[in-house]
């Protein structure tokens, strides 16, 4: 069922609450994939009632970022999630979410703002004010949806963590299921955003699994010093190649690490092509 409406939304999820139903939510921005998918999967296993949220929420983009040319396909979207068992997705516009708030206007907008030290790195670094976006829009879907679970790829990973962060530290009663990265058969992360790829864009940006796999290889035959595994990533880099950060730290809590351990995660944002992707590697 697909439902636009906050209060729509809240009426069916009280008449679970009252039947004992246990409710799960996979927050999307829609173009949906087998990645999403297997949260999705994930999440009608686990749940009684499953809500997808649909929703390319202007306020996590940056000015100059792709809000407007982002891929919108809430038809396939829609019947993808049917198909696959989910009980509503819920794909608000902009006014039903923030009122007549324009973009980024924090002027007249309640904000959730995560810590400085987890956002001051990675994506934070070069997306200023992003994952303030992310926090306050998963805060309002959780406030708006009450779910029991919600699902969040480790292909997001920074933003995996700061959104069990900001549920631990305001005592959000919701639990954080992480999920896996869903790969290409060629090894590339599944984004929405590999629609802007070209073929040969698609080949370059190869690279960025082969360096996470090649450090992740290095490390189990002994390598633990940071910067001796991030010397081994240029062998995989060319003029195709626009290297934002590759940054070993701490999985829970993204503390910076010098000799990468089991709890190490590797992380790597690039640009191939003019398209930012990400990626991440847990070395445990
Ligand atoms: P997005 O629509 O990009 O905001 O992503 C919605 C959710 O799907 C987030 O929790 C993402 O981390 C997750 N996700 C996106 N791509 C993948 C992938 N390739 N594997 C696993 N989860 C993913």
């Amino acid at each position: 069922m697909l439902l636009h409406k906050i209060e729509e939304v809240r009426k069916h999820v009280k008449e679970w609450k009252k039947q004992g139903l246990s409710v799960g939510l996979v927050p999307t921005m829609g173009a949906l994939h087998d990645g999403h998918l297997s949260l999705i999967e994930k999440a009608v296993e686990k749940c009684d009632k499953v809500v997808v949220s649909v929703f390319v929420n202007p306020i996590q983009f940056c000015p100059g970022e792709d809000f407007d040319k982002y891929p919108r396909t809430l038809e396939q979207d829609t019947k993808l999630c049917e198909d696959n068992g989910v009980s509503i997705v819920f794909a608000p516009n902009t006014t039903e979410m923030y009122g007549e708030v324009q973009m980024r206007s924090n002027d007249f907008l309640t904000y959730v703002i995560p810590p400085f030290f987890y956002v001051n790195k990675l994506c934070g670094k070069s997306r200023i004010g992003h994952f303030d976006g992310v926090c306050t829009v998963v805060n309002k879907l959780f406030n708006i949806v009450q779910p029991d679970y919600a699902f969040f790829g480790e292909k997001d990973a920074q933003q995996l963590i700061i959104i069990k962060k900001m549920v631990d530290d305001l005592n959000i009663p919701v639990k954080i299921i992480p999920c896996p990265i869903v790969r290409e058969d060629s090894g590339l992360a599944m984004s929405s955003r590999n629609k802007y790829l070209s073929d040969e864009d698609k080949i370059h940006a190869l690279a960025l699994n082969k360096i996470l796999k090649n450090i992740k290889s290095c490390y189990q035959k002994g390598i633990n010093d940071v910067d001796a595994l991030k010397e081994t990533a240029y062998e995989f880099l060319d003029e195709h190649h626009d290297l934002e950060y590759l940054e070993f730290l701490n999985s829970d809590n993204l503390d910076e690490v010098t000799k990468a351990d089991n709890n190490t995660r590797v992380f790597i944002a690039c640009k191939v092509g003019g398209v930012r992707l990400i990626d991440n590697i847990y070395l445990g």
